[in-house]
């Protein structure tokens, strides 16, 4: 880590953080903005500017830079981490929405999905950079809320009592 420099106006300051919520945001490749900003926000982004996204489910900032947010009504999907509609997809590339993913849970046909997903993304069809508003590979998100559905059935032992 180098300590910053105040004196150094050339330098691009390093914007982490969502400016609404304070959230450590991961860096999105400038790809997949332009795949999913609404033409009115793409014609507004500086491809010059590094861009996050916030994962935060109670804030509605999508991506920010150093200069600037884009709100989920500038993303052209529902985004999973915000939406938690059962219409919101948890994989973008073969279609699989969080609904699917409880229905599956239901009926006992959970497991078959990740390895679905695994199968397609080591056979290269993968495309979470241009589908899936994080820019990222969405199977964590698909077991994250496998496990979370899968949790309460299973367990007495959760509970506190
Ligand atoms: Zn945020």
């Amino acid at each position: 880590m180098t300590i910053p420099d105040c004196c150094a106006p050339t330098t691009p300051v390093a914007v982490t953080t969502c400016p609404t919520c304070g959230s450590t945001g991961r860096t999105v490749q400038l790809v997949t903005l332009k795949a999913l900003l609404t033409p009115a926000a793409l014609a507004t982004l500086d491809p010059g500017e590094a861009h996050r996204f916030c994962p935060d489910s109670a804030c509605d900032v999508v991506y920010f830079s150093a200069s600037r947010t884009y709100r989920q009504a500038e993303v052209k999907v529902p985004v999973f981490q915000k939406d938690g509609r059962g219409s919101a997809p948890a994989c973008y590339c073969f279609g699989h929405t969080r609904a699917d993913l409880e229905q599956a849970t239901r009926e006992g046909g959970a497991a078959a999905i990740p390895q679905v997903i695994q199968a397609h993304i080591q056979a290269g069809r993968c495309g979470c950079e241009v589908n899936n508003p994080q820019g990222s590979c969405c199977l964590g998100n698909v077991n994250r809320t496998l496990a979370a559905l899968q949790t309460p059935a299973e367990t007495g032992r959760a509970g506190c009592c």
